[in-house]
């Protein structure tokens, strides 16, 4: 009787083979409902080969604490005021009774608009509340927003028959992925947030370019502009989009967020190409609604600006100031600190398969156990590492209710076969010319060559003891030493299928779901990139037939060998990604293109290099000086100046 079934939930749940009760936490035996009790005791007692899955079978149906879902405590809600049963729905996101409740509501109301304007902003209100005192958390508000869009929806053709009034909203706001930017889930959060808060939301979607933001926020008359973008390039469209704006002579309050974007470069880059002194960097979706709020309040924009434009004024001085602390070395000087390999005493290995290979319409079950789920939970704002954030004393309770929710979207996923993974990938003979680049040659006679890739070296040391300038050059034989190498490319999708899917949500009102199909679909790509990058090392190349690693040895990267990404630090120049995909043949073999500004399409895609050298490992190129991006431009056959534009971040 001392391990029950509350403690078997747990363990279930947690995947444990062996536990630690907290005798302090135990319920008492009685009390545990007859169904679970004898299940739980099959299992223990060991009384039927399936008495394991029966339990698991079952477990869906009680929550954490042994408690059946729809047990009392589930439907006594239903006995309270429309009001109150309207709260209690969006707290929870319970969309369940939402239109009975809503219609009931509705009937006794003078107006449908009363509804809206009444109990469910009374009810959003609490939500808003809870969200900002960190009782609430971010998927449980799309929740929430989930259960608002539904019931409005129902509301809105009685709204629209009366035609005598509109809803009244607390301010206009534009959101757009600026131009090049394929990326959207973090912009689609904070309109889920933003309306949440009443706020009348204008999505203009991905791929949007400075005019139509600009012709749009006139037209509409919106009251804030949004800019948001993931890839690195997206951080000079909105500059763009910023000295458009002030071209124009316009004068609209400018929110900036996204992975790559910074209160720095913000400061720096933006706010000056704007003369409004209103471009706001907003570091992540909960600081929206504030921010938006500050600006429309008559009473306490002007304040609010002064505050921000002192800060930033101090960001630019620092960045004005800030000097290197070792100075650069020259790009003659850096490359003779390369990183030094000993190729007279070590041997390539040769793969097993040279050439492109394509895996179609791939088991997205294989990917299962290799998704890193870390950064799922911080796509949701959820702070932890995965599977401790399960049991966080603060999130654990919205991190576990959003990773169950992921387990069954995914199972839904494979079962209606609804994603489509692919990868394509190659392994070629290569040298090392120059220092920096890289030869990809036909075929193992080395004398016609496919492809030169580009790479970029280190000028900026960060340390005294760090005196080796890095490039990924140095990872692979030089041509000189006759010594056969060879490098690797690949490029793997689960994004195809994912639009419409999350669309198909989005018309229903649940962008709950579509964010959680696209946070899912990015976890499978980098699930995919991680086992396929496994297949490379133990089959296709073959160097590493015994690793053995789990998949948390595999996060850590503890495999030899690296499989660098273009736009990322080791090789930050994303134009480099058109060598890959032409060499792969990417946009025929698995349908993922390339954007103006190299972002691929569909989002949950990966793509980049296969080094194979045990020393072979990541680095920042960092800042680099303008001999070596004319040695790059010359090398590239790019102009001085369009070189810069890609590589601005490293300038
Ligand atoms: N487990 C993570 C894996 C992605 S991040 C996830 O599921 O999200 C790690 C990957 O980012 C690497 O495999 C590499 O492709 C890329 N990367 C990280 N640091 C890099 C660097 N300095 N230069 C180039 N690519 C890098």
């Amino acid at each position: 009787e001392a391990i029950h079934s509350v403690f078997l939930l747990h363990a279930i749940r947690a995947g444990l083979s062996m536990g630690i009760v907290n005798a302090g936490q135990l319920t008492v035996y009685s009390e545990i409902p007859k169904e679970l009790c004898d299940k739980v005791e099959a299992v223990i007692q060991n009384l039927s080969p399936t008495s394991t899955e029966d339990l698991v079978s079952i477990a869906q149906n009680y929550h954490i604490d042994g408690n059946r879902k729809d047990s009392k405590t589930d439907v006594e809600w239903r006995s309270w005021s429309i009001e109150k049963r309207l709260e209690y729905a969006l707290v929870k996101g319970i969309t369940t009774y939402i239109i009975e409740d809503t219609e009931e509501c509705r009937l006794s109301a003078e107006r449908p608009l009363h509804v809206i304007e009444g109990p469910l902003m009374d009810g959003m209100n609490v939500v808003g509340d809870l969200f900002g005192e960190g009782k609430m958390f971010l998927p449980q508000v799309v929740k929430s927003a989930r259960v608002m869009k539904q019931s409005v929806a129902h509301l809105q053709p009685f709204i629209e028959n009366e035609k005598t009034e509109k809803l009244a909203h607390n301010g206009k706001i534009l959101m757009a992925t600026v131009k090049g930017d394929v990326h959207d889930i973090g912009k689609n959060i904070v309109g889920v947030v933003l309306g949440c808060n009443n706020y009348e939301v204008i999505d203009l979607g991905v791929m949007v370019s400075a005019e139509k933001i600009i012709e749009t926020a006139v037209k509409e008359k919106v009251d804030i502009i949004g800019l948001s973008g993931l890839i690195t390039p997206s951080l000079d469209e909105m500059v763009y989009v910023a000295s458009e704006l002030e071209r124009k002579n316009l004068n609209f309050p400018l929110l900036i967020g996204g992975a790559t974007t910074s209160k720095a470069h913000t400061a720096v880059k933006i706010d000056p190409n704007y003369n409004r002194n209103q471009t706001i960097y907003v570091s992540d979706a909960s600081r929206a609604v504030g921010v938006a709020g500050k600006l429309l309040n008559k009473k306490e924009k002007d304040k609010y600006i002064k505050e921000v434009q002192l800060e930033y004024e101090q960001v630019r001085d620092r960045a004005i100031n800030r000097k290197p602390r070792n100075s650069p070395l020259s790009y003659a000087e850096a490359k003779k600190a390369k990183y030094k390999i000993d190729w007279a005493e070590y041997t390539p290995p040769l793969p097993n398969v040279l050439g492109v290979q394509i895996l179609d319409d791939y088991p997205i079950e294989s990917l299962l156990n290799h998704i890193d789920w870390t950064p799922f939970f911080i796509t949701w704002n959820l702070a932890g590492k995965y599977p401790q954030i399960l049991n966080d004393h603060l999130v654990g309770g919205a991190a576990t209710d959003l990773f169950k929710d992921a387990q069954l979207m995914l199972k839904k996923l494979i079962k209606e076969k609804t994603l489509k993974a692919s990868a394509v990938f190659g392994l070629w003979p290569a040298n090392t010319i120059n220092d920096d680049d890289i030869e990809v040659y036909e075929d193992q006679t080395r004398k016609s060559i496919k492809s030169t890739l580009h790479h970029i070296r280190q000028q900026s040391p960060k340390n005294n003891n760090n005196k080796e300038m890095l490039s990924l050059g140095d990872f692979v034989a030089p041509k000189e030493t006759s010594i056969n190498d060879y490098i690797g490319g690949f490029a793997v999708t689960t994004g195809l299928g994912v639009e419409k899917l999350a669309t198909e949500y989005e018309k229903k009102g649940d962008d709950y779901n579509s964010i959680l199909v696209k946070a899912l679909a990015d976890r499978l790509a980098e699930a995919f990139a991680e086992h396929l990058h496994e297949r490379i090392r133990k089959e296709y190349w073959g160097y590493s037939t015994d690793e053995d690693l789990d998949n948390e040895e595999l996060i850590k990267e503890k495999y030899r060998g690296i499989r660098p990404a273009p736009g990322y630090p080791s090789c930050p120049d994303h134009t480099e990604k058109k060598q890959l995909f032409n060499l792969l043949n990417v946009s025929e073999n698995i349908g993922v293109s390339l954007t103006d500004s190299f972002a691929m399409k569909p989002a949950a895609s990966v793509s980049g290099w296969y080094f194979s050298h045990p020393k072979s490992k990541y680095f920042n190129v960092g800042k680099i000086k303008e001999d070596q991006l004319e040695s790059l431009a010359a090398r590239k056959q790019f102009d001085i100046s369009e070189m810069k534009r890609w590589l601005r971040p490293n300038i």
